[in-house]
């Protein structure tokens, strides 16, 4: 039996598109309607991919600075991103366009596993940005992407799975000792 394999994932995204909501979807298998975290949280929960089990570290940045994450303890051992937008909120769409410039100028190289996840998408009457615009974006940065409902779990395994996924493409993964 292998042993598990540390990956450290953060949610980055506009506040209120649902990353803490996500989080406690998946790692609680609850929505929490008025759940509002005034410190950044770290999960953990064990995902199994392709015969391998996973200790994800889930970071759930908070707060109104999307850039704390890398400020201390974290720095460089983020193994993967997850950037959030809300498909009912344009600006949070723009938003993580932002911020993965502010990672790669951060990280000095033009690649990272990142995966987009566009949340809410049970609020269909509210859409600002289609499906096509988060595909497109994805395969601009060569990345994976989904859209989910934290709501409705929808997805949000899927997201995490892909995570995971985008991580082990990336060839330089540091093991924990
Ligand atoms: P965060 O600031 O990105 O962590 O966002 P929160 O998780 O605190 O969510 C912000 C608000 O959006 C809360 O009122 C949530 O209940 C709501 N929310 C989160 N995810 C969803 C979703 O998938 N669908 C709907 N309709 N509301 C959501």
């Amino acid at each position: 039996i292998k042993s598990p394999k540390l990956r450290r994932i953060a949610l980055l995204g506009s506040r209120a598109v649902g990353k803490s909501s996500m989080t406690i979807q998946f790692v609680e298998n609850v929505f929490v309607d008025s759940y509002y975290p005034t410190i950044e949280n770290t999960f953990t929960k064990t995902i199994s991919h392709q015969g391998q089990e996973y200790t994800a570290e889930i970071i759930d940045t908070a707060g109104q600075d999307e850039f704390s994450i890398f400020n201390g303890k974290h720095a460089l051992d983020i193994h993967g991103y997850i950037l959030v937008y809300s498909v009912t909120n344009k600006l949070s769409f723009d938003m993580i366009k932002i911020i993965r410039d502010k990672i790669l100028n951060y990280t000095g190289t033009d690649w990272v596993p990142i995966v987009i996840v566009g949340n809410k998408s049970d609020l269909h009457g509210q859409r600002q940005i289609s499906t096509e615009e988060g595909e497109e974006l994805a395969a601009l940065w060569n990345c994976q992407s989904c859209e989910s409902s934290a709501k409705h779990n929808e997805n949000i395994g899927r997201v995490f799975e892909l995570m995971i996924g985008e991580i082990e493409k990336s060839t330089n993964v540091p093991e924990e000792p």
